[in-house]
């Protein structure tokens, strides 16, 4: 087998559409050959080629303990000897569900699935039949997965019907779609007043973190919680990436903000395929079989990605990283600052807790142009010095648990020095 990035990106363009199973990994945005990865450790990965990375995009944030923690390996180890699945109820579903149940005030049952995709899609469902309504209202710059109905854009910048965003989807599946813009308290105001006959649910990433990292005030969200609660409206977060990750509790307890259901994926199967969504004991007992929503999966709860879901929650229950986190974050934050200023150079970065990710210096005219083409520069900097971010702008990056100080230290050393080269260019 070929051990050259373009001759295996090359063969694997041959046998999988765009070589890639997620479009991002192709570095289609920042350009070059996608990374080949051989394994990972700790907060490194290993290419194919033979280069050592420090990662921040940590398998886009599923991955909060970094790669092959001792304890999943070994937890995994012991479970794939009793077998890979049995497509029967199994007792450590149960001990995930109680995990997230007990982390999550808002949740009283949960249903896993095998992606945060049908967690969505699921919760909406849900949505729907319990409101017996049709619409579903999101934000721009949301990410909820790839669902037909959740793939659009907003048509003309106000709250009209949605237009798909990819092709394949009839204009009919987004009918019922409505988006607008996140953290306009009195677009929400209008929109939710103007359709709350028909409107089942809203849906939100309370911390945005898949176009740059967009935080609301706490106010915004309780706005929308009022409002939903005077329509009847269900309330979804989806906390995919925020679950286990802002908080043990998530975005939700961190706000204080109780929404209806939860969804929630990535950290949740410790780096194997699992989401799950959940809320009300009312509301999640219209699923079937006990009631008329219909959902199901052949993988779905399946003991390895469980076993793992469960040895990361644990780890993370007992430890309580989430200061430790946020502080190396907050320092990586404010050094990266230091130096993308020392060296004029027109990118920012901003956190929260442990999510990070670069935003636009200025704001004017063309500046998306630059921020583009100023992140594409940096990434590929990067990448020569041996460290991996999220081959998007959009994309935020993470930390784990396993980067320590030292892995911080070395990142700011190798940022320097990516700046250096470009300057020199
Ligand atoms: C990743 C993500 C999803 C989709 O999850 P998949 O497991 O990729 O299907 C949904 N919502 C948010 C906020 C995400 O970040």
């Amino acid at each position: 087998m070929e051990r050259n990035t373009q001759q295996m990106f090359e063969l694997a363009r041959h046998f999988i559409p765009g070589g890639v199973n997620s479009p991002v990994r192709s570095f289609k945005g920042v350009g070059g050959s996608p990374l080949f990865t051989r394994k990972g450790k700790g907060p490194h990965i290993f290419s194919e080629e033979g280069n050592t990375f420090i990662d921040f995009c940590l398998s886009w944030g599923a991955l909060i303990l970094g790669h092959a923690h001792p304890i999943i390996v070994k937890d995994l180890q012991d479970a794939v000897k009793q077998g890979t699945g049995f497509g029967t109820a199994t007792r450590a579903e149960t001990e995930l569900a109680r995990l997230i149940v007990d982390a999550v005030p808002s949740i009283d049952q949960v249903r896993l699935t095998t992606s945060g995709t049908e967690a969505v899609m699921s919760a909406i469902r849900l949505a729907r039949a319990y409101t017996n309504k049709n619409k579903v209202l999101k934000f721009s710059g949301a990410y909820h997965g790839h669902a037909d109905h959740l793939l659009t854009k907003c048509g003309s910048g106000a709250a009209t019907l949605d237009i798909p965003d990819s092709a394949g989807v009839p204009e009919d599946f987004s009918r019922h779609t409505l988006t607008i813009p996140f953290r306009d308290a009195e677009i929400l105001h209008h929109t939710i007043e103007k359709h709350h006959q028909d409107l089942a649910a809203v849906i939100l990433e309370p911390i945005q973190g898949n176009h740059g990292l967009n935080v609301p005030e706490r106010k915004y969200l309780a706005t929308l919680r009022e409002l939903c609660d005077t329509y009847k409206i269900i309330l979804i977060f989806d906390e995919v990436i925020t679950g286990f990750r802002i908080s043990y509790g998530g975005a939700q307890q961190y706000f204080h903000i109780s929404p209806d259901l939860t969804c929630l994926g990535k950290i949740i199967g410790g780096g194997l395929p699992v989401g799950g969504y959940g809320g009300k004991r009312e509301i999640m007992k219209l699923l079937a079989p006990e009631g008329a929503v219909y959902q199901a999966g052949t993988l779905a709860g399946n003991p390895l990605a469980v076993t793992a879901g469960i040895s990361t929650l644990k780890w993370l229950k007992e430890h309580h990283p989430y200061p430790i986190l946020s502080k190396n974050t907050g320092y990586l934050e404010r050094e990266c600052n230091q130096l993308l200023q020392k060296y004029h150079y027109p990118l920012e970065v901003h956190s929260h807790s442990s999510m990070w990710g670069f935003k636009n210096k200025r704001n004017k005219e063309g500046a998306r142009g630059v921020f583009l083409l100023s992140f594409n520069q940096l990434f590929h900097a990067l990448l020569s010095q041996g460290v991996y971010i999220s081959p998007s702008a959009w994309e935020v990056n993470f930390l784990s648990t396993s980067h320590t100080q030292k892995e911080v230290s070395q990142t700011l050393d190798k940022l320097e020095k990516a700046l250096k080269k470009i300057k020199e260019e």
